[in-house]
């Protein structure tokens, strides 16, 4: 059974990590949408909304569940028995950050993190943009998915 988690902070989930989650799913049995929980951390969102948003994106994926998590990623995947991080890279800053926290998870712990490159149409979507235009009380029906307009 392959099961992976997808950790992040989803301050909101967006069609970005919408793409990833669905190109991954005929790629595990299992993927855990973990939201990382970090006290340091000033969100938009309360965690318990983060958490809705995604769990009416995915209602219609029985693969698909959504998880909180604090602590290291790396403890985690092992107290649930995920093999597999997913991460997705949409430019080479991306890929240098991703690289180091990989190669370091593998060290730690034998989790191999898989990649997905971003797809054209959502490569430009981030979720600090996005609050950035929630603030201003503009428009971001093309950037997040309905759960998050509402
Ligand atoms: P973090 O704070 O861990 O970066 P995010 O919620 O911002 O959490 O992102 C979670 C994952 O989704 C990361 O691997 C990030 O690279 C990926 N991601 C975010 N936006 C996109 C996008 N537009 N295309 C592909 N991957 C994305």
């Amino acid at each position: 059974m392959k099961k992976a988690i997808f950790p992040g902070s989803f301050d909101p989930i967006t069609l970005g990590h919408v793409d990833i989650i669905e190109r991954a799913i005929p790629l595990f049995d299992e993927i855990v949408i973990a939201i990382g929980i970090n006290a340091d951390k000033n969100y938009m969102y309360e965690t318990e909304k983060r958490k809705n948003f995604i769990e009416e994106t995915f209602s219609n994926q029985p693969k698909v569940t959504t998880a909180t998590y604090s602590g290291l990623t790396v403890e985690y995947c092992k107290r649930i028995n995920a093999e597999f991080i997913l991460r997705g890279l949409r430019n080479p800053a991306d890929f240098e950050f991703e690289k180091a926290i990989a190669q370091t998870n593998r060290k730690l712990s034998g989790i191999e993190t898989i990649f997905l490159l971003t797809s054209a149409e959502t490569s430009f979507i981030s979720s600090s943009i996005v609050r950035d235009i929630i603030r201003n009380n503009g428009d971001v029906s093309v950037l997040v998915p309905t759960s998050v307009i509402k």
